[in-house]
């Protein structure tokens, strides 16, 4: 008997839609610029205020609306971008569900300005909550101009779980840096509190890339662009030697939309297996182009995700597309004999691999490099410019690999365990051979420089903080604008790590000092790692749980891999700091630093007993 159901208001269900597909300012963002994109805008300019908490206007120069128009716009589902069923399998446009607006408006004190072209005057309609407060005519430029203020003001339970404006800003600047990057022939602009955050005029892809990701890692990007004869890859990729800890700087598009897609993920990182250690990411820029009946845009409201109709076949054509580049390995530009390594059609699975195995061979083979670094065990791991590359460090003298060895007769007057053992030698140019009584003693040198690192970090960092070095030529770096926000936002705590790091404008950020023991070493990647770190972080709370792995991190970059001749000095030292360095504690990896044969385990060997 008793009704129970009721439609709700348009006011309540515009809320609920708001709820997801407005989670936070940059979210209110990309739903503008979307449509900004889709009204032929090619100019736009985002302005924010407290990280879009307490503004987000955005101006465009697109067709704008007339004043009917502009009064619909803000009605749930409507749009002018599809009009029938059969229009949905087939959308060319960023937006159609024609839920942005309303929702916006629902959750905000909302100003649409517009004016078409032709008209001779413009439409400006004030909204607050979602209802209409004043519509009237207004002077202004063809385009529209959407002001959005104090947005969640009256959804106090999506207002807490907003952060910090530099937080805000962080993601409202890769939400632009993303729509930058899939539109190089629009001019876009973004000003945070009054400060110009990024500036780019109509170009093309190269260009809008190196803006985004930064010259010094678009100086090694590589055109790709391949089909099958459906699906079209184009864009630019970056070989061995431009690569980050973190996926931030890989730019996915489906049909001029950004994507973060498992299957692209996937057919990405399986292209470079081989090229690029794990847990390394490629810089790179990729447009998959399909017919719009195979991929389902409409899976959630957002419109991050898709769904393929043959994902199989997205995911070989894209692989193929990005093995083809890589197996020509660009990136060798003064190889002497290119001949050998350009074939028309991809080699694939292990040949692919063994080609590139013997590409990263040759790169290390260059004429002026050093004679070590031909040696095999560097040149499994080693890229162009990689730290694993065994470099003579310049606080210590290393000798030449030919030099004989001669065990120093003034080693033996200390007293601690490793510093009592005799030395017979260095073997394989990594590990480092003793003698204890009736034992022999093989210490393995990275693991052991690693703890004795980690340790004194340890100390120093109780004692006040990591020891640091400023740099005589400070170094930039590209982030994200999210990974830039991290660097200020810990910068107290990055300097108790030793890291003096100034934001620059935009994403650029200066390393003006290091951690001691990482100066000389590739300090640039230590940063992109300690970053990346931190976006697992969160708090300053969560910062010192965490400072065991950071510290440890530090340690893992201060040590030189690989092939690293050694002289007795330096072994000497290096077994005094293991005396002083606590094994038991909690340490880096957990790998063993030494290993003993017993004199009857040899003699077990050579059948003696
Ligand atoms: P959708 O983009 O899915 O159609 P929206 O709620 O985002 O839905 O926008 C509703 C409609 O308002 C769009 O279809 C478009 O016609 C119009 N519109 C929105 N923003 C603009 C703009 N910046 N310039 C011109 N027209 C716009
Ligand atoms: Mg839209």
């Amino acid at each position: 008997m008793s009704q129970r159901i009721a439609i709700l208001p348009e006011t309540i269900t515009n809320k609920i839609a708001a709820g997801e597909v407005v989670e936070r300012p940059a979210s209110v963002i990309k739903e503008l610029l979307e449509n900004s994109l889709d009204a032929g805008a090619t100019d736009i300019s985002v302005e924010i205020a407290a990280g879009g908490r307490r503004l987000i206007r955005i101006t465009d120069n697109g067709h704008g609306m007339s004043r009917e128009d502009a009064l619909l716009s803000l009605e749930r589902h409507a749009t002018s971008k599809i009009r029938t069923d059969s229009d949905l399998d087939g959308i060319l446009t960023l937006g159609f569900r024609g839920e942005a607006l309303p929702s916006i408006a629902s959750v905000s004190r909302f100003r649409l300005a517009t004016r078409e072209a032709g008209s001779l005057e413009g439409t400006e309609i004030v909204v607050e909550g979602g209802r209409v407060r004043d519509v009237k005519a207004c002077g202004m430029a063809p385009g529209t101009v959407i002001t959005v203020e104090q947005l969640f003001f009256n959804t106090p339970a999506r207002l807490k779980f907003l952060r910090g404006a530099e937080t805000e800003t962080g993601h409202v600047g890769d939400a632009v840096a993303r729509m930058a990057v899939s539109r190089p022939d629009v001019a876009f602009s973004l000003v945070s509190d009054g400060r110009e955050l990024l500036r780019v005029q109509r170009s093309d892809l190269r260009r809008r890339i190196a803006q985004a990701v930064g010259r010094e890692a678009a100086g090694g990007l590589h055109e790709v662009a391949g089909s099958d004869g459906v699906i079209t890859v184009t864009g630019f990729i970056s070989g061995p030697s431009v690569v980050r800890s973190a996926t931030s700087a890989m730019f996915t598009y489906i049909n001029g939309r950004f994507v973060r897609d498992k299957v692209v993920q996937h057919a990405i990182m399986q292209a470079y297996r081989g090229v690029i250690d794990r847990g390394r990411y490629p810089v790179l820029a990729l447009f998959i182009e399909l017919p719009p009946g195979e991929v389902d845009v409409n899976v959630h409201p957002t419109k991050h995700e898709v769904r393929f109709r043959r994902q199989a076949s997205v995911h070989d054509a894209l692989q193929a597309a990005l093995e083809e580049v890589l197996c020509r390995s660009p990136w060798l530009t003064h190889r002497q004999e290119p001949a050998t390594a350009a074939t028309a059609t991809p080699p694939t699975g292990q040949a692919y691999r063994e080609r590139i195995a013997a590409a990263a061979q040759a790169s290390l083979l260059l004429p002026g490099r050093p004679a070590r670094t031909s040696h095999p065990a560097a040149a499994l791991t080693a890229d162009a410019h990689s730290s694993l590359i065994p470099q003579p460090s310049t606080d210590s003298l290393v000798r030449e690999p030919d030099e004989p060895f001669r065990p120093d007769p003034e080693s033996a007057e200390s007293t601690g365990y490793f510093s009592s053992l005799a030395i017979i030698g260095q073997f394989h140019g990594e590990y480092i051979l003793c003698q204890s009584g009736v034992e022999l003693v093989i210490i393995d040198q990275h693991a052991a420089s690693e703890r004795v690192a980690y340790q004194r970090l340890r100390r120093q960092f109780l004692a006040g903080g990591v020891e640091s070095q400023r740099l005589l030529f400070p170094e930039t770096l590209e982030l994200s604008f999210s990974e830039a926000a991290l660097v200020v936002r810990f910068r107290d705590d990055l300097a108790r790590i030793g890291f003096e790091l100034e934001p620059f404008g935009g994403a650029t950020v200066i390393a003006a000092a290091l951690p001691r023991v990482a100066v000389g070493k590739d300090g640039i990647r230590l940063v992109r790692d300690i970053v990346a770190e931190l976006a697992a972080l969160g708090t300053s709370a969560a910062f010192d749980g965490s400072i065991d792995g950071l510290l440890a991190r530090i340690a893992c970059h201060s040590v030189v891999r690989g092939f690293h001749p050694l002289d007795s000095r330096q072994i000497n030292e290096l077994l005094q700091a293991m005396d002083e360095t606590d094994f038991a504690a909690s340490c880096p990896h957990g790998r063993p630093v030494s290993h003993t044969i017993t004199l009857g385990e040899l003699e077990k060997i050579f059948k003696r007993t």
